[in-house]
């Protein structure tokens, strides 16, 4: 495995606020991992890190096998940063752009392709002020694409867009790792995250507090299921089963979801009582995010 990122106790004060307090991080080349956490976590501290845009306070930090710290031009040549707000110089076309930034690199991407990729084929020819706020953010992401990056840091790259622009930022994101990207992303959104990450970590003030795939962390976390179903007005689930009333059905919790619903079933139809909307869920990666990052809380309280 190459590392595209290797992080080892790293740490960042902002005079007496630990905002990053020795973490450890390895992403390997091609993959998409994602960091998540509560607002003021330090994503943001350590991503700008690995950018070179901050200063670290402590720690080792390698990023495609440079010191991120010395900003040396190969390292900025391999890498394609899009910030949740950039400047680019609206009165331009999208193609105008994207060419004269692609200008700026030894080994660009061909100017269409990077429009192409970032989904912004049919308005190439406009100018960025007449496009809508989505719109916009593609044209970072195509801006980000120009210099044909190894490595893309998207820095919450779906905030405020629309359910389908979501979707096509989904296709575009993992449409790059198939080509062999590796992107670091940050997200507020577990469904984001356990779309596109091969692994993730979550951090809560200033340490990560797991780290795996989604499945690891789902699996990990709990066993547990949940089993929910409604029943006609008048019938109540037999006491052994230790059904819970909610407002619309009934819900049980079980390690055991294969026996429960045996019994749950059998007793349904020997009865001849309709279990309606019946439905079995495992935690999902929203609870195990919530779980961790509220323990983090109350240990701190
Ligand atoms: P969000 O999800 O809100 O973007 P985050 O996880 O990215 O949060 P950071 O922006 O890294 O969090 O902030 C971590 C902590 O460091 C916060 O308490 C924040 O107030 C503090 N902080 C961040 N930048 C600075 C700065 N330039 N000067 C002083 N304190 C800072």
């Amino acid at each position: 495995m190459v590392a595209a990122i290797e992080v080892r106790g790293l740490r960042k004060s902002y005079e007496s606020l630990e905002a990053v307090r020795g973490i450890d991080l390895s992403i390997a080349a091609g993959e998409v991992f994602a960091l998540l956490g509560p607002n003021g976590a330090g994503k943001t501290t350590t991503v700008e890190i690995l950018e070179g845009h901050r200063v670290r306070s402590g720690g080792d930090v390698t990023v495609l096998g440079h010191d991120p710290g010395r900003h040396e031009r190969e390292l900025r040549e391999r890498m394609g940063i899009v910030l949740q707000q950039t400047g680019v110089d609206e009165y331009l076309t999208v193609r105008e752009i994207v060419t004269m930034v692609a200008g700026y690199y030894p080994r660009p991407m061909d100017p269409a392709v990077a429009i192409d990729l970032a989904g912004l084929g049919e308005q190439a020819d406009r100018r960025v002020n007449k496009l809508s706020g989505g719109q916009k953010r593609r044209v970072d992401l195509a801006v980000a694409l120009a210099g044909d990056p190894e490595l893309l840091f998207l820095d919450e790259p779906t905030t405020g867009f629309d359910p389908s622009a979501r979707r096509q930022a989904w296709e575009t994101i993992r449409g790059l790792a198939g080509l062999g990207k590796t992107i670091l992303l940050t997200t507020h959104f577990m469904d984001e995250a356990q779309y596109l990450a091969n692994r993730l970590a979550i951090m809560a003030d200033g340490v990560i507090v797991a780290t795996g795939t989604p499945a690891e962390l789902i699996g990990a976390s709990s066993s547990r299921s949940t089993v929910t179903f409604g029943l006609s007005d008048g019938v109540e689930p037999p006491s052994e089963l230790d059904a819970r009333p909610t407002g619309v059905g009934w819900t049980i919790e079980t390690d055991q979801p294969t026996g429960l619903l045996h019994d749950l079933t059998g007793w349904a139809i020997a009865g001849g009582h309709a279990l309606e909307g019946l439905q079995v869920t495992r935690q999902s990666l929203e609870d195990v995010y919530l779980e961790l990052t509220s323990a983090e809380g109350e240990a701190d309280a």
